[in-house]
């Protein structure tokens, strides 16, 4: 397949720090969480792509204000301090972000252990998140001759939001993993999407090849895809070899590991073992 590095543009956005109010907490699923954050401090935020993210950072245990690290010069980023107390982060999909209504979504899988998950199942009106980015949007085209959409639960607000904007008539394969039927939803778009919703069917989060077969066993539409998967680092590495062995441009196929199982608050900036590509900073 072609190169189409030309399809896909990279905006980079002032990094700013934030600390929102939770207005909402609406249970999707069973096992995801939909916390909607305000307050005046959202004013400026930008948000442009499907997959944008920011570091959301959470009150320590039995504290009630999220730490923040400062803002570097210039390109310096974000500054951690070497000395207690110390930010806690972890990467999250801005989901849904209302300028007028002055709301932003974030949808957190509860996985049942870390900072994160323990933090979205008790989280309610009036606490407080800490927020920096997103630093940066992907924006990739939507005349690609057909779509490959893949994920987990943490993979879900970002393949949501590329349905959204899918115009009628976009061709899209979408494979969502999930544990059971309980943790199915609908998903709006306009596009001509084929959506399937795979199972765990008991395996632990992280130990599923259903995304890996199911990808392998597609039959690819003509002409040139563009590639979005997200989930879990492991799960994900049979099938980006399987895309590079298919002949898949890199430019256009992003297998992004959201998560590595046994890992706390995995860097996605680290290149997986078979993956050199770099990824936009949140
Ligand atoms: C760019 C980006 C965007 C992301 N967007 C989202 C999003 O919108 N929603 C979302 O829920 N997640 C999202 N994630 C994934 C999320 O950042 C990780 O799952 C994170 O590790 C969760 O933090 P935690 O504190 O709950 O668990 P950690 O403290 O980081 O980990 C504790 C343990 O839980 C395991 N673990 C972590 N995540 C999961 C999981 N999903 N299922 C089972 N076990 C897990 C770890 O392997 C570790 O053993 C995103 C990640 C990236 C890189």
């Amino acid at each position: 397949m072609s190169d189409n590095a030309h399809r896909i543009t990279t905006v980079y956005h002032d990094l700013a720090l934030r600390t929102l109010e939770v207005l909402r907490v609406t249970r999707i699923t069973p096992r995801m969480v939909r916390v909607t954050l305000g307050g005046p401090e959202l004013a400026g935020f930008i948000d442009q792509a499907p997959a944008d993210h920011v570091k959301a950072f959470f009150p320590a245990p039995g504290e009630t204000e999220p730490v923040l690290p400062l803002l570097g010069d210039d390109d310096e980023g974000l500054v951690f301090p070497d000395s207690p107390p110390y930010p806690i982060s972890r990467d999250y999909t801005t989901r849904r972000f209302d300028r007028e209504a002055g709301e932003l979504d974030l949808d957190f899988v509860l996985h049942g252990s870390g900072v994160a998950s323990v933090w979205a199942e008790q989280a309610a009106p009036g606490q407080k998140l800490g927020l920096a980015g997103p630093r940066g949007s992907v924006l990739a085209d939507l005349d690609f001759d057909w779509y490959l959409l893949g994920c987990d639960e943490t993979g879900l607000p970002g393949v949501s939001r590329y349905l959204e904007i899918l115009p009628e008539g976009a061709v899209a394969k979408v494979f969502v993993l999930v544990d059971d039927a309980a943790e199915e939803h609908h998903l709006e778009t306009r596009a001509n999407a084929d959506i399937v919703w795979l199972h765990r069917d008991g395996r632990a989060h992280g130990d599923s090849d259903r995304l890996f077969t199911a990808i392998r066993d597609l039959e690819f539409p003509p002409g040139v895809p563009y590639v979005w998967i997200a989930g879990e680092a492991g799960e994900l590495r049979p099938i980006r070899r399987h895309l590079r062995a298919a002949g898949f441009d890199r430019e256009i196929t992003d297998v992004d590991g959201y998560w590595k199982r046994g890992t706390v608050n995995l860097d996605h900036h680290e290149p997986d073992e078979d993956d050199e590509e770099e990824t936009v900073a949140g």
